[in-house]
């Protein structure tokens, strides 16, 4: 059997290997002059790596723990209680635990110990949480911190799947965050290392029979065939019809990819002048735009003091508006202004615009109101063409590293079950339990 996979992210790269490990033919087709897609280490910026896309092992139980400890890679643990602080709508800088335990009406924003009301079929987060009882200082903080994590401004997400995320989410991947301290990349490399990857060949289109082969074009005009196709590329890429698949692809499939869609989201990276806060603190939460900070410096013995805003949504939006220059002036003005630092100034600045990234077309996928099951439907095989990809895991690691990692070893496995693998060399795929 023959594979070839498109995309040479976390998902593409999990699923090369697993199949290549199991002795299948496998080829990578990568658009970008680099591997990796939204994990992206940056070894210039600053005397220690810095993540241009994702940063933390978003929990304690996650697969991509089996790996970092194969490769016995260091990590530090973000402590959020501790280790940040909250500027309250009433203006006082707190310390998350501080805040917490003062401010019932922020704690419940972080614990999400929610009545058990369930939502409308095509209520959105927003909404839900007005209905039950949220008031505007409580919607603020879930703008804030969390909604803005989702990845886009809470009157687009899904009520019903954010929910299903929040529910399982400590029951699947543990507590905590954690960043790889020499970088996401020691996992996309290690994943890389023995595969065939052709980087730098975007494809164009892609010609597949049902339960026959797949032959695929490149930019350059390269035709590749095999008898099947891993297709991780972004979500992003798909609903911009990056990728022309003739035949049309089937309807259930047009009809998930209608369900989901990537919000925007940036990061803007700053080495600043002097220290923004005590030693202790890696993170901030604002109440300005940007409305989320940390330091990626924390956890190394440097004298650089970069800060990186993560932002999504409206904020997100409101930035990029402004074009590049200004929405880097604009976003370090409001930290100075809410911090009263003035004399904070950025040697060096950074803005990771990733919905202008033709490749990539958004931050990470979410689930339209009404659309529940939507990445279950984009996750299901079309034989010969496989899907994978962050936005075909299920909801409660969607959007993740962990969840593409999966994604990969899901359509791995598939196409090994469909081509009776394991009858035929008495062997299984090495993988964890639980791929569903
Ligand atoms: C700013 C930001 C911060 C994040 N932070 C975190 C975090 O802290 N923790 C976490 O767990 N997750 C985080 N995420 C999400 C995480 O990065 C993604 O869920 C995950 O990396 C997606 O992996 P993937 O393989 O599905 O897709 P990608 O990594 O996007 O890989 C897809 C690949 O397909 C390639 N491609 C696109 N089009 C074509 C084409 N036509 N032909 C060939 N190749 C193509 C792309 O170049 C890319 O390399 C973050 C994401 C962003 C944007």
């Amino acid at each position: 059997m023959s594979t070839l996979v498109l995309g040479a992210g976390m998902a593409g790269l999990s699923a090369a290997k697993a199949l290549q490990d199991a002795g299948e033919d496998v080829l990578v087709l990568e658009a970008k002059s680099r591997i990796g897609g939204r994990t992206y280490t940056n070894r210039d910026f600053a005397e220690h790596p810095v993540e241009f896309g994702a940063e933390f092992i978003h929990g304690d139980k996650v697969v991509l723990w089996s790996l970092v400890k194969a490769l016995d890679l260091q990590t530090l643990h973000w402590q959020k209680t501790t280790d940040s602080l909250v500027h309250l709508e009433e203006g006082d800088w707190l310390s998350m635990e501080d805040a917490r335990a003062t401010h019932p009406e922020f704690d419940i924003t972080r614990t999400w110990l929610l009545p058990e009301v369930d939502p409308l079929a095509h209520e959105d987060w927003q909404a839900y949480l007005s209905r039950i009882g949220f008031n505007e200082k409580q919607l603020r903080y879930v703008r804030r911190s969390f909604s803005n994590a989702c990845g886009e401004s809470m009157r687009f997400l899904s009520a019903k799947a954010v929910l299903e995320g929040l529910r399982a989410t400590l029951e699947h991947n543990g507590e905590g965050d954690y960043r790889i301290l020499s970088g996401y990349d020691a996992l996309v490399n290690h994943l890389a290392k023995g595969l065939e990857i052709k980087i730098n060949d975007p494809i164009l289109s892609v010609y597949w029979e049902a339960n026959q082969g797949v032959r695929v074009t490149s930019l350059d005009g390269e035709v590749y065939e095999a008898d099947s196709l891993i297709i991780s590329v972004p979500l992003g890429v798909l609903l911009s019809d990056g990728i022309k698949f003739n035949p049309l692809l089937p309807r259930h499939k047009r009809s998930a990819l209608n369900g989901l869609r990537m919000g925007p989201v940036i990061k803007l990276i700053y080495k600043l002048n002097q220290p923004v806060t005590e030693k202790e603190i890696m993170a901030i939460y604002g109440k300005g735009n940007p409305p989320m900070w940390w330091s990626p410096s924390f956890g190394f013995e440097t004298n650089d003091n970069v800060w990186t805003a993560f932002v999504s949504g409206d904020w997100a939006m409101d930035l990029l508006v402004k074009g590049e220059e200004a929405a880097l002036e604009n976003a370090l003005n409001s930290l100075k202004t809410e911090l009263n630092r003035p004399e904070l100034e950025a040697n060096a600045a950074h803005l990771q615009n990733w919905p202008d990234d033709p490749y990539t077309r958004g931050g990470y996928s979410f689930v339209l109101p009404g659309h529940d099951g939507a990445r279950e439907k984009l996750a299901s095989p079309t034989p010969p063409l496989f899907w994978a990809g962050e936005a075909t895991a299920p909801e409660h690691r969607a959007a993740t590293v962990h969840g593409a990692y999966m994604s990969g070893l899901r359509a791995a496995k598939e196409i090994l079950e469909l081509s009776g693998h394991s009858q035929k060399t008495g062997k299984n795929l090495a993988e964890p339990a639980n791929l569903a």
